[in-house]
């Protein structure tokens, strides 16, 4: 089980308050969306879970243990960004297997982990491939397939489809949402695509200038915008 909580979650930079005293509870399994303007912090509040990013104040739990002096690898998440960074000399299998290698985890539990992960994202046929020869849509496969392996407690997506074209944007949220029913990790998804999150989220979390404007699902937000910001929002997709 992983449920994650943020207890007023403030984030300064210098005298800036860019995240401002967030309160949230993602339930276990459950598949958050967090949505909002370019710059309101959305970024900035994945990374505070995640452990990349200090906080300045409030707290935030998982499993109901505080975590917030805990460091990232400390945490059990695994982040996907937008710029999946792939090793450019490693095939796709030694990219996947990288981070259990360090774990030092057995090879023979690798390569199953690995090729499950292949299996579940459609890159069986690509394993020994390097990331020259792979395809936008195909890295950000092999890029989901790295956190994937770890079986970690969360997963947290910053963007990940925002370096795609708009077909493959469309196709990738297929994939994902396939991908949900194969696995269920509470996930927190930071998207600026109203669509994706109206269609991938149980929930969506709306934020505005560094506070939270309305938490709903995908049907109470698209009806009951609380405010004209969400209104537009969540109304006006792209
Ligand atoms: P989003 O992901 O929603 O676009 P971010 O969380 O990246 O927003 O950024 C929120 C605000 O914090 C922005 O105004 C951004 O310029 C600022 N910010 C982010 N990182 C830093 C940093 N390391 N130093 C100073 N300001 C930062
Ligand atoms: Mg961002």
């Amino acid at each position: 089980m992983a449920q994650v909580n943020l207890r007023k979650v403030v984030k300064r930079f210098g005298d800036v308050e860019v995240v401002r005293g967030i309160d949230l509870t993602i339930a276990d399994k459950e598949f958050v969306a967090l949505v909002g303007p370019s710059g309101c912090g959305k970024s900035t509040t994945l990374r505070m879970i995640a452990g990349l990013e200090e906080i300045s104040d409030g707290d935030i739990l998982i499993d109901g243990k505080v975590v917030t002096d805990f460091a990232p690898k400390d945490r059990d998440i695994a982040m996907v960004f937008q710029s999946y960074a792939l090793y450019p000399h490693m095939t796709v299998r030694e990219n996947m297997s990288f981070g259990l290698k360090q774990q030092r985890m057995a090879k023979a539990e690798i390569d199953t982990r690995v090729d499950e992960a292949a299996r579940i994202l459609n890159i069986e046929d690509l394993l020994d491939r390097k990331p020259k020869a792979l395809s936008g849509g195909q890295r950000q496969r092999v890029a989901m397939g790295r956190a994937i392996v770890r079986q970690p407690k969360v997963f947290l997506f910053d963007e990940p489809l925002s370096n795609l074209d708009a077909q493959l944007r469309v196709q990738m949220r297929t994939e994902i949402k396939r991908l949900r029913q194969k696995v269920r990790t509470t996930t927190v998804y930071v998207t600026h695509d109203q669509v994706e999150a109206l269609t991938l989220a149980d929930r969506i979390v709306v934020m505005n200038k560094g506070r939270i404007e309305q938490i709903g699902t995908p049907h109470e937000l698209y009806h009951e915008p609380q405010t004209r910001f969400v209104a537009g929002f969540i109304g006006s997709p792209s």
